[in-house]
């Protein structure tokens, strides 16, 4: 089962984990809207200026249009006023420079002339002498009328002559202007008096260009008198369409409003084929024109913007989010391969933890398990001890008093179980050793190694002669009787193997080594171990190759073993280089505390 505190380091991954991706995703989403926004910006800049551009250029093609009107009136009005008596037919002559090809939206071009009520009949016959002779002068009202003496019709929708159009205020006003100024004045926005005849879908708002016109001739009698208005009518729809279309280029579509301030009339509109953006608010500019202003507003059409991808920002957002989603994905698995990899080394370590408690334990149940043997084979050695003593005794004493009386083969007998008990009383002596060398206090007093050394070689000599050689050894610190029997067993062992036919060469020495110990080594010129059994000798019970013709139990070195390791020392032995083997050991100096079994 898990763990409160794996849940709850699993819980934290989780949340890093998706932390991560949020902050992966809202940078991204981040990036993305910023570049989309960047481009959208960019995009409506060139967009405004690729309107502003336009507008200018429509505005300078209305402005340049009507100061050509204004130029060619303030001609043609130099023209009517160079003559001292103007005919009928010199008017035409005059008139025919004025073509609805040359000024589009022109309707028709008059000289008005100002006639005070009481001669209206005195002007009519004048102008009926000088060429008109159907002309039918229309006064309205009373007081000073204006009337059209002369005119050329430039469309379908008939003369104007003999008309009073100081009924039409706007006219009158562009009239008074005109005079005032001595220029060439637009009038303000108006159906044109002939309009009110045409059918309503053909009616359209328009204006007059009004060009004062006074006597030139320099020898006229009246030179620079004032003598009426030139007007041509125009129609504000046709006249818009020819100034604009080129200009416009269907990119934008154009509206003319009058009037700069309250509420501007639209006077005519110019729209191509082409359909609206409403995505660009349309500009708003004023046009001068000749004395006036016109307001002129200028709405995008979607072929302003053909040059420009306008789905830049879309397609920034699309790449965005591709991105953003392939490096949330990226992020992802990233991090499920890390709470993964993470969860199995968590089960690992905690397999692992399970594994070195079992080992542990099976360990420790071992080593009770040893040690109840060794105490258990302690008691039966000990057990085993008198009732051997009484065997050997018997054997003896059958030995002594009736050897003689016995035959050969009784005899053989005899030596048979004396030899037997004695390996029995080795064997029981070893399996004691063993066991005390585990269970028994130690002792930490200083050890003289030397003296002990001497003794043993003494007692080993006195059982086979061998040359045993005593180097200068140290004063250590432990316990003398079982470091006593360490030296024992390793100077025993070295007289044993050593072949019968051979004198056993001994040799014990010490030097020192690291951490403040000594190392005491002793040498032999015997059989050798071979190497692949130098480490198991050590190992209760164990013997090496080629010792099978040598009495022994294989305790001796475990023996020796467990006393070096309870001085915290460490055993070995290696090959000598003369022949035979290098037994040593590491023996403390100075006092140190047993290891406590
Ligand atoms: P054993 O009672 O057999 O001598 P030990 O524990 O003292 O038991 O030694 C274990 C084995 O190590 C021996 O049986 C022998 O094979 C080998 N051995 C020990 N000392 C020597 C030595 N000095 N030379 C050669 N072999 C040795």
């Amino acid at each position: 089962m898990r763990s409160a505190a794996d849940r709850r380091a699993r819980w934290a991954g989780m949340r890093r984990s998706v932390l991560a991706l949020v902050l992966v995703g809202a940078v991204g989403l981040a990036g993305t809207a910023l570049s989309a926004l960047t481009l959208s910006r960019v995009e409506e800049d060139r967009l405004d200026r690729a309107l502003k551009q336009r507008t200018a250029i429509v505005a300078q093609a209305i402005t340049a249009e009507v100061d050509r009107y204004a130029t060619s009136m303030a001609d043609l009005a130099a023209a009517v006023g160079s003559h001292s008596q103007l005919q009928t037919a010199e008017f035409d002559a005059i008139a025919t420079a004025v073509d609805r090809d040359r000024l589009p939206g022109a309707t028709g071009l008059a000289l008005i002339v100002p006639v005070a009520h009481s001669e209206v009949d005195e002007v009519q016959d004048r102008w009926r002498k000088l060429g008109s002779p159907n002309l039918l002068v229309s006064p309205t009202g009373e007081g000073t009328h204006r009337i059209a003496v002369l005119n050329k019709t430039l469309d379908d929708t008939g003369s104007s002559a003999g008309m009073d159009i100081s009924g039409s205020a706007q006219a009158v006003e562009a009239m008074d202007i005109a005079t005032r100024d001595r220029r060439v004045t637009v009038s303000r926005t108006y159906r044109l008096l002939k309009d009110s005849s045409l059918p309503p879908e053909r009616r359209q708002l328009g204006f007059v260009f009004v060009a004062p016109v006074f006597a030139s001739s320099p020898t006229a009698a009246d030179a620079g008198r004032f003598r009426g208005w030139l007007v041509l009518g125009t129609r504000g729809g046709d006249f818009l369409s020819e100034a604009v279309a080129e200009a416009a280029d269907d990119a934008v579509a154009v509206t003319l409003l009058d009037g700069v301030s309250g509420d501007p009339i639209p006077m005519a509109a110019w729209q191509p084929d082409e359909p609206l953006d409403v995505s660009v608010p349309a500009i708003d500019t004023t046009v001068p024109v000749a004395q006036r202003e016109w307001n002129l507003r200028v709405a995008a059409t979607e072929r302003l913007l053909a040059g420009i991808d306008r789905r830049l920002d879309r397609i920034a957002w699309l790449i965005g989010l591709v991105l953003t989603a392939l490096l949330v994905a990226l992020t992802g698995t990233v991090v499920t391969s890390r709470n993964r990899a993470l969860r199995r080394v968590d089960e690992a370590t905690a397999a692992l933890r399970h594994d070195i408690a079992q080992r542990e334990e099976v360990e420790h149940r071992l080593r009770q398990r040893e040690t109840e043997l060794v105490g258990f084979a302690g008691v039966v050695a000990h057990d085993l001890r008198s009732p051997l003593a009484r065997i050997m005794g018997y054997a003896d004493f059958l030995h002594e008093e009736a050897f003689d009386r016995l035959d050969g083969t009784q005899r053989d007998f005899l030596a048979r179980l004396r030899k037997g008990a004695d390996n029995m009383r080795v064997l029981i002596d070893d399996l004691l050793d063993y066991a005390t060398a585990e269970n028994r206090p130690m002792a930490d007093v200083p050890v003289d190694l030397r003296r002990l050394a001497d003794e043993v070689a003494r007692e080993r000599a006195a059982d086979r002669p061998a040359g045993i050689e005593v180097g200068d050894l140290p004063t250590v610190h432990g316990d003398p009787t079982l470091l006593r029997q360490v030296l024992d067993n390793l100077i025993g062992n070295a007289i044993k193997y050593t072949p019968p036919d051979r004198e056993p060469h001994v040799r014990v020495v010490a030097r020192p080594v690291e951490d403040g110990r000594w190392c005491c080594e002793v040498s032999d010129n015997g059989i050798g171990i071979p190497e692949q059994d130098r480490a198991s000798v050590f190992d209760a019970f164990t013997r090496a190759a080629g010792s099978e013709n040598f009495q022994g139990t294989g305790l001796g070195l475990a023996i020796v073993h467990r006393i070096v390791e309870r001085h915290h020392g460490q055993v070995g032995v290696d090959a000598n280089p003369e022949g035979g083997s290098v037994f040593w050991f590491t023996v403390p100096e100075h006092s140190r505390s047993p290891t406590p079994r």
